[in-house]
């Protein structure tokens, strides 16, 4: 087995990624030295990827790398800010060197396209799982949150939603996806497009803000609980792409994925009326799909209409802890 030094040296060391002038020092000291632009806060978050729970084992080490980082990138993009640093943990099970070169390109591949630089980790021996820590910024209190959903704001998501959860139901054995969609529902999954631009255009406009990782409602009630308000969303408003629309599947399996499975890294946000025509033209100039698709209400529960209807209460999004895992 190759050092961890050696593992470091070839596959994570500064030339991988960008090298970014607020970066002081970056990877080989016992840590980074990083400069926040004046002016600015500094947004952080982390995720953890484990094989076997998050990914299945099988998933190639390209898709692994490319999740892990667009994961992370979509925390940003929902709080509105612009991604700059990142570390990664990984705990390896050997030095596969095909297995880490595939990981490490596709890593410095995403990062290069979003500008994000690796400034550090760590690299440890054990059951395969990554853990990346990613930096971002935001002017002074311009930060998106999840807690100033007013009465009477629109709801909105950004792109079609349903299709990663699609991807990944047929891969559980649950359905068999038309050939036609197959590579489009797939992609969906393994190589979600983190909104780091919409994100940044909504620092703007939203009063609050949530990327979809649980499942639309879980997500919204996020932004409901903590703002304490209620809302009221129409199904039939909700985008779903012509590829998700292809495949023959039951109402009820329809309205799971939608509505109660994640992994689409969509954003779900709020707009005040007085701001929702500015926002939907300047939207349209960016070219980001959005679609109003509620109400934020006076109540404390998330209520979704069909046909007028009101839908029974769809099962809870994703929790590692609740004892009847999806
Ligand atoms: P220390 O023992 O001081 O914690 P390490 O030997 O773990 O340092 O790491 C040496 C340098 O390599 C550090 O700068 C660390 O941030 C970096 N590093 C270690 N693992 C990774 C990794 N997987 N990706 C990027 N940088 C890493
Ligand atoms: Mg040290």
């Amino acid at each position: 087995m190759s050092s961890e030094f050696e593992i470091i040296r070839q596959y994570f060391n500064q030339s991988q990624s960008p090298s970014r002038a607020d970066v002081i020092v970056g990877i080989g000291d016992d840590a980074a030295i990083l400069a926040v632009p004046e002016k600015h806060q500094l947004v952080q978050s982390v995720d953890t990827l484990i094989a076997g729970v998050h990914f299945p084992i099988e998933t190639s080490a390209a898709d692994i790398a490319y999740k892990a980082l667009a994961v992370n990138l979509s925390d940003m993009a929902a709080m509105g800010a612009e991604p700059a640093w990142f570390t990664l943990a990984i705990t390896l099970p050997n030095d596969n060197h095909k297995w880490l070169k595939e990981f490490s390109s596709s890593l410095s591949l995403l990062s290069n396209k979003f500008g994000v630089q690796l400034v550090g980790g760590d690299t440890t021996h054990g059951s395969l799982s990554l853990s990346i820590t990613i930096n971002g910024f935001v002017p002074i209190d311009k930060a998106l949150r999840r807690d100033q959903a007013k009465v009477g704001d629109k709801v909105y998501v950004s792109g079609t939603i349903g299709d990663a959860a699609l991807a990944l139901s047929a891969w559980q054995g649950d359905c068999c996806l038309e050939n036609e969609s197959i590579d489009f529902l797939n992609n969906k999954l393994n190589r979600p497009l983190p909104q780091i631009n919409l994100g940044l255009l909504l620092r703007d406009y939203a009063s609050s803000c949530i990327d979809i990782s649980d499942g639309l409602i879980a997500d919204l009630e996020h932004i409901t609980d903590m703002s304490k308000v209620g809302a009221e969303i129409n199904f039939q408003s909700i985008p779903l792409s012509k590829e998700f629309l292809l495949n023959n599947i039951t109402k009820q399996h329809v309205l799971d994925l939608v509505l109660s499975c994640g992994d689409d890294y969509q954003l779900c946000f709020t707009i005040p009326k007085s701001k929702q025509e500015k926002f939907e033209s300047e939207a349209k100039k960016e070219n980001a799909a959005v679609s109003c698709i509620g109400e934020i209400t006076s109540g404390s529960d998330v209520t979704c209409f069909y046909n007028g209807e009101i839908l029974n209460r769809p099962k809870a999004g994703y929790n590692h802890f609740s004892e009847e895992k999806k």
